[in-house]
């Protein structure tokens, strides 16, 4: 939902991008931000689903993870204009020092392995002829299992329209102390946060409690597009310059887990993978961006060479590839006032404008645990 303070918020983010264009001071915000890093310059860009409608397809579920398919042509189309949009490949080798870059670089991402990345992404992509990168939770990839943070926003929206005697609900007792301390969030934060704390088999069996309650299927209301890609689908992309990467097995956030368990759903993820498009991943996204060092060791046993954060900050050379700093969008990310797409705002975000005036916070995926915990 669309609050006030998100209008105005916009509103005035996107008068203030107008300004900046007009008087000529973006440009020279972006090549002060190219002097303070060497000259040269590597966005990556993280989309999770892309879908037909915002409007239409919001209400449906985790609206923060939605760009419409109108919205993403828009805004590869500016990243074509203003970049050189290439695979993490390239930008590996030009942030290694061992390519040159005559433009600066882009690189396009999605997490998650929705079903809409083939229906409404790939058409553009294809259209473009330009390269991606999708990270596969491979657990899911193949099947009809919506995932954990899709069943637990449907379950949490329940348990908060509902909010008068949740805790008659029969819900065990870890369950009842895990959920009292997001009360009063909204489903977004909540989930961000028990994801955060505690480990994704725990948060999957409260997830299962509350459909057991609520009587849902996991599956139930799930729309098509919010479903695992199939492996033909995948195949069918790869065939087309779309590159697939590792996102664990399960989606399980790392950090919870036992180092065991680590090398396990690396390894899993890396073998399912290899065997359904051929060969193994070499780049990985963190499940909600979280990582430490034990998890980058693990990762580079698995032939992995390099691992996405959703730390939103600028790549520079020489800073290492096992922590790539990603722009997370999501439909909002473009509209100025009236909700319409803008121009002059997208291109602020892609040129880190508000990071450079430090209007943005970029927030650490290290360790697991969110600035607010
Ligand atoms: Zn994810």
């Amino acid at each position: 939902m669309i609050t006030l303070s998100t209008s105005l918020r916009r509103a005035a983010k996107a008068t203030f991008a107008k300004i900046l264009e007009h008087t000529g001071a973006r440009p020279r915000l972006s090549q002060w931000s190219h002097v303070s890093e060497d000259g040269v310059r590597v966005l990556i860009v993280s989309y999770h689903r892309i879908v037909a409608d915002f409007a239409t397809d919001a209400p449906t579920g985790l609206s923060t993870l939605m760009t419409s398919r109108d919205t993403f042509r828009r805004q590869v189309r500016q990243l074509c204009n203003a970049f050189e949009v290439v695979s993490l490949d390239t930008a590996l080798e030009v942030l290694a020092g061992r390519r040159r870059a005559a433009r600066d670089l882009a690189v396009i991402t999605f997490d998650d392995g929705y079903r809409d990345n083939f229906q409404h992404a790939y058409p553009v992509l294809r259209e473009a002829a330009v390269p991606a990168h999708v990270f596969l939770p491979t657990d899911y990839i193949g099947t009809e299992r919506a995932l954990p943070h899709d069943r637990l926003y449907r379950a949490l929206q329940i348990l908060n329209r509902d909010r008068g005697d949740w805790r008659d609900l029969g819900l065990d007792a870890s369950a009842v102390t895990a959920l009292a301390e997001v009360q009063g969030l909204n489903a977004n934060r909540q989930i961000d946060r028990l994801l955060a704390k505690h480990p994704t088999p725990r948060v999957v069996r409260i997830t299962e409690q509350l459909e057991r309650r609520f009587g849902l299927l996991p599956i139930e209301g799930v729309p098509d597009g919010a479903r695992p890609l199939s492996w033909d689908q995948c195949r069918e992309m790869q065939a087309h310059g779309v590159d697939f990467g590792g996102h664990t097995a399960g989606h399980t956030v790392l950090v919870h887990e036992s180092p065991d368990a680590v090398v396990r759903e690396i390894g899993r993820c890396s073998d399912a993978i290899a065997e359904h498009l051929g060969s193994a991943p070499r780049h990985f996204a963190y499940p909600n961006g979280y990582h430490h060092p034990a998890i980058v060791k693990a990762l580079r046993a698995a032939h992995f060479i390099s691992a996405v954060t959703t730390e939103d900050r600028p790549n520079r050379p020489g800073a290492g590839s096992f922590r790539l700093g990603r722009k997370v969008l999501w439909e909002d990310f473009s509209l100025g006032a009236g909700g319409r797409y803008s121009d002059a705002l997208t291109a602020c975000h892609f040129d880190d404008v508000f990071g450079t005036l430090a209007l943005n916070r970029p927030v650490s995926g290290l360790g697991g645990m969110s600035p607010s915990d």
